[in-house]
């Protein structure tokens, strides 16, 4: 099994689904049809949440001849790329029959368990999160948003066309805004009700049209914490295939102290030491509180913070 590797990624090498090692190659996306024929074309399986994968481990192999993929597959393939001029695809296949691909041998889990667990070689998870993002666009996108008429896959996945009117449409990326602000010594974390008992993390919320990262970063700790904040400074960002959003992630500085959260969005906010986060980092905290993975950007903007990083 090929080991993929990544450019240096500095001081967060653990960060999940960056620094995908394919050439995006968008000038081959019109030749797909005759690099599907390439006899070094490899293909992930997506459906969905889920990812197909062989072996016996450590760690597990994502990527299959076309063979054995096309069988399962039930959509157009989507050109990811080249990996060393081998052509690089995604296919789809139907998440009501995983216990079929199961039954034939295959591994399937979900995107999110094979990136925390480190199931697979870290290169295959830029492919892995762009296949997946890309077939859930397409899932949602199979009429024309001007006209309502059906549209079609071009570029090999990477355009949709109207036959009816003409309108061109490309796979979208929803900006999303992770940041976590700082008092001193102090950082602000919250809990959403959907987080596993005893996890905190960084505030988030996704870029309304009009609006700068910076502006986005200061009304959604406002509107979720009620804390008002001065600068803020961008660290770095990560493709979340969850659906499909880019996480841009930042340090900002309180201006206000008094929490007062929005229950629609948090269960709960607080402030937590600087030791206490650090704590929370090497899940060695008393109570069982801990923060995300590395595998998520959460982690190294609490570490950064931890680290004396700030905005
Ligand atoms: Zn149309």
């Amino acid at each position: 099994m090929p080991l993929l590797t990544r450019p240096d990624l500095g001081a967060w090498p653990d960060l999940g689904y960056v620094a995908s090692p394919l050439d995006r190659a968008a000038h081959q996306r019109a030749h797909a049809p005759d690099l599907l024929e390439d006899a070094a074309a490899r293909f992930y399986l997506v459906g969905g949440e889920l990812v197909a994968l062989t072996g016996a481990g450590p760690l597990l192999d994502p990527l299959f001849a076309r063979a054995d993929a096309t069988a399962w597959s039930v959509r157009e393939p989507l050109f990811l790329g080249l990996e060393n001029g081998a052509p690089r695809f995604a296919l789809a296949f139907d998440p009501g029959r995983r216990e079929a691909l199961e039954g034939a041998g295959l591994i399937v889990t979900d995107l999110r368990s094979i990136a925390v667990g480190g199931l697979v070689a870290a290169g295959h998870l830029g492919p892995l999160a762009c296949g997946k993002a890309l077939f859930a666009w397409h899932g949602r996108h199979g009429f024309c948003a001007n006209c309502g008429s059906p549209s079609r896959i071009v570029e090999a996945g990477w355009r949709r066309d109207c036959p009816s009117c003409g309108a061109q449409h490309f796979p979208r990326t929803d900006p999303v805004v992770i940041m976590l602000t700082a008092a001193g010594e102090r950082c602000l974390m919250g809990r959403q009700p959907h987080f596993a008992p005893g996890m905190w993390s960084c505030l988030a919320g996704f870029v309304e049209p009009g609006e700068t990262v910076e502006e986005a970063v200061r009304r959604e700790t406002l509107e979720e914490a009620g804390i008002r904040t001065g600068r803020v400074a961008y660290r770095a960002s990560q493709p979340w295939p969850f659906p499909m959003s880019l996480m841009i992630g930042c340090l900002a500085q309180a201006e206000s102290e008094d929490i007062v959260i929005d229950p629609s969005e948090l269960e709960a906010a607080r402030w937590f030491s600087r030791d206490e986060a650090a704590l929370m980092l090497a899940r060695t905290h008393p109570d069982g509180l801990f923060v995300p993975p590395p595998v998520a950007i959460a982690h190294h903007l609490i570490r950064a913070f931890v680290e004396g990083a700030h905005a």
